[in-house]
């Protein structure tokens, strides 16, 4: 195992347990489901995840950004910038393309079919952050990749920016509620666990909303960040209507195959039949 590989799984696993950890002890709101049922879906998403888009690109991100800088592709590869200054840009680049990337598959009705598997968890905590399905991973991946060979991301750019997509997608999925004061402190900068939920909200204008992973200034800058829902924190409806949480739905096949059928349309409620066209 190469270093930075122990970094990235070490920051991750750390992290994870912290916030499982407060979210047993201190959970913000009660779950329709068992963790059991959930965590098994969840989690096994990650798994089959990691295993496709391992097989489907054999080269890591990191594997990109060596073959451009070898073959003197992409902009800071071309032109003579000081390291730091190509890091902070990469990574900054990075979550950039991933904010509009979300917006993306909220917009086009088929890369929504996609990530509506993340919006169908009927409750959000630490694996809520992890669910995705491993189509969306793939064109994931092939979208960095992209960003990495056109900027020339220096290597370290991208580890950095890996540690942080993870660890904050675990942060601001967790079951907890900070302080309000806490909350409304750290969110001038960051996607807090409330700020987050209003983007699971069964809503379509909460839905669409708050798209940031990271920090909160991407959403403020494109007009999207909403600082507070309509409904207040224990009372926001999680999910999506046409899909009630059910051990059925929380299954890792049903997962897996959500986005290559419809549900039910007599089920969809007026906001989740508004969200299919969006
Ligand atoms: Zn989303």
């Amino acid at each position: 195992m190469d270093n930075t590989v122990f970094w990235r799984l070490s920051f991750f696993v750390g992290i994870f347990v912290v916030m499982a950890v407060l979210e047993s002890y201190l959970p913000a709101r009660h779950a329709p489901l068992t963790r059991k049922v959930r965590w098994y879906g969840n989690l096994g998403l990650v798994v089959v995840g990691a295993l496709v888009s391992r097989l489907a690109l054999p080269i890591t991100l990191v594997g990109v950004a060596l073959w451009a800088q070898e073959v003197h592709i992409g902009a800071f590869n071309l032109l003579s910038v000081p390291l730091w200054l190509s890091i902070a840009v990469g990574v900054l680049t990075l979550d950039l393309a991933i904010y509009w990337q979300h917006r993306l598959f909220h917009t086009i009705p088929l890369l929504w079919r996609l990530h509506q598997v993340h919006h169908i968890d009927g409750h959000v905590d630490t694996t809520t952050g992890l669910r995705f399905h491993p189509l969306e991973i793939l064109l994931s991946l092939l979208i960095k990749a992209l960003v990495v060979v056109a900027l020339g991301c220096p290597p370290e750019a991208i580890v950095i920016f890996e540690i942080g997509l993870n660890a904050f997608a675990v942060f601001n999925h967790a079951n907890i509620r900070l302080p309000q004061k806490w909350d409304d402190i750290l969110s001038k900068v960051l996607i807090t666990q409330r700020v987050h939920r209003i983007h699971h909200s069964q809503q379509l204008n909460e839905s669409n909303s708050n798209f940031g992973f990271s920090v909160s200034w991407w959403d403020k800058l494109f007009g999207s960040y909403k600082a507070r829902g309509e409904k207040q924190d224990e009372q926001l409806e999680i999910g999506q209507a046409n899909y009630p949480p059910s051990r059925e739905n929380a299954g890792l096949w049903s997962l897996l195959a959500m986005p290559f059928h419809q549900p039910d349309p007599s089920k969809r409620s007026t906001s989740t039949a508004n969200q299919d066209k969006h």
